[in-house]
């Protein structure tokens, strides 16, 4: 893509670059409507397709008789605590009465009370055995908890210990499945960036450059959106291993296109004015004299001052005189702005109007 100064050229390079970006998105909307309608090779499986059923199953079932067991002491143990109080409480208000009544049978000191000593004492008794019955069924339940708790610790461990080696298995799986859809992606993937970068290489400077700029955005897209992410990780290894080597591959690219480009440039510039001249097309040439640059050598030149009519780096003549009119003009200029004469012409007398040999 050589610059242009033309006003039209320009736009319509623009125009083309948006072709080129209609063109790729055209192209990754397809590239998606494909990749979805690819048939659905991996289902995703769980945990219990790996652990052993039969060992787990009735441990399961453990597990949950001995929560639904510790569930139903719990709430016999809260009505059990309930009667306990009551009882303790009752038990207490017995004592209580029985006391009052013996310091009053003191102070009074009437033997016919004994037969009723006896009947309170045994009364007090009575509440005394009902207070140790609902101790009694208190201390049922909260064994019934503890043996169901424990009993459920115990399969809970068991289980434990099939579930990690189910989860392992489970985790090789999942590393084979991610392989298996990286290597799908890939296979997809891989021909679209080997063609993007032949075109790239070759191509990006021809007549139909738009398109093939749009394709390599497309295969760029494809390798960042559908390929990277799908990257198998294996500790990070994967991915820096890929990094270094597609950053290997850009900067060798690059370092051999700058030598190159040097090695050119050093050839250009030993070749005589007139055949440089030729080589350089007009439109680079303006383009270049607008940054200050040498046409020639791209090096910075000073086009300001009257006295430089030579680039010093390279020699190539930047201005020259008008033959028919000796104004000072750009030697780049294919007329002279003074004279309108075409850049060339010798012989002011005889051929002012004759073309540039
Ligand atoms: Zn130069
Ligand atoms: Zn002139």
């Amino acid at each position: 893509m050589s610059k242009s100064l033309r006003l039209s050229e320009k736009w319509f390079r623009r125009g083309l670059w948006l072709v080129a970006i209609v063109f790729a998105s055209f192209l990754i909307g397809l590239g998606s409507a494909v990749v979805g309608d690819l048939p659905q090779v991996e289902q995703v499986r769980g945990l219990d397709d790996f652990i052993d059923r039969s060992a787990a199953e009735p441990l399961r079932a453990t597990v949950q008789a001995a929560e639904t067991t510790e569930r139903q002491a719990g709430s016999e143990l809260e009505q059990a605590e309930l009667q306990l109080g009551a009882a303790q409480q009752a038990s207490q208000n017995a004592r209580e009465t029985f006391a009052n009544w013996i310091a009053t049978r003191r102070a009074t000191e009437r033997p016919d009370q004994d037969r009723e000593l006896i009947t309170r004492t045994q009364a007090l008794d009575a509440f005394k055995a009902d207070e140790d019955k609902a101790q009694r069924r208190v201390g049922t339940q909260q064994q019934i908890a503890l043996d169901a708790r424990q009993a459920g610790e115990r399969a809970r461990e068991q289980l434990a210990v099939l579930e990690r080696a189910a989860n392992d298995q489970l985790r090789a799986e999942y590393r084979r499945v991610e392989l298996r859809v990286f290597g799908l992606r890939l296979a997809l993937t891989l021909p679209l960036l080997v063609i993007a970068g032949w075109l790239f290489v070759k191509k990006r400077k021809s007549t139909y450059w738009p398109f093939v700029w749009g394709f390599i955005f497309f295969a760029l897209f494809a390798f960042f959106v559908e390929l990277v992410p799908y990257l198998p990780s294996y500790g990070g290894y994967v991915r820096y291993i890929v990094g270094i080597v597609v950053t290997v591959l850009i900067g060798r690219y690059a370092i051999v296109a700058l030598n190159t480009y040097l090695a050119r440039q050093k050839l250009a510039e030993a070749q005589p004015d007139q055949l440089r001249r030729e080589e350089l097309s007009y439109d680079t040439a303006l383009v270049r004299l607008g940054k200050s640059v040498c046409p020639g050598c791209e090096r910075p030149v000073d086009l300001k001052n009257a006295d430089i009519d030579f680039c010093p780096h390279c020699g190539i003549g930047l201005f020259d005189h008008c033959g028919p009119c000796d104004t000072r003009k750009s030697a780049f200029s294919k007329f002279c702005h003074a004279c309108g004469s075409a850049a060339g012409t010798r012989h002011p007398a005889s051929t002012v109007l004759a073309p540039a040999p």
